[in-house]
């Protein structure tokens, strides 16, 4: 299993993450920016764990953040 952490509050909305891994990201309605699906959040930073089978495409959607505020670690 792998935990994903996302620094939500420098997205930029780009949408990279959610063509990556369309289960697991989508784009907030209210501030345009990407909501990780099934996270919890404290102080701003959002984290949930991922099943292996999840990793491939939250690796991708790790590379292709522009801003670099998604981590994934192994748990
Ligand atoms: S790829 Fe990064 S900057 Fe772009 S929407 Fe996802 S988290 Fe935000």
């Amino acid at each position: 299993m792998h935990k994903i952490i996302q620094h939500r509050v420098k997205c930029i909305g780009c949408n990279a993450c959610v063509e990556a891994a369309p289960q697991r990201w989508g784009v907030s309605r209210l501030d345009g920016k990407s909501v990780l699906v099934g996270a919890k959040e404290k102080k701003g930073i959002f984290t949930v764990n991922i099943p292996d089978w999840e990793l491939d495409e939250n690796k991708r959607a790790q590379t292709n953040c522009p801003v670099h505020i998604i981590e994934i670690i192994a748990l």
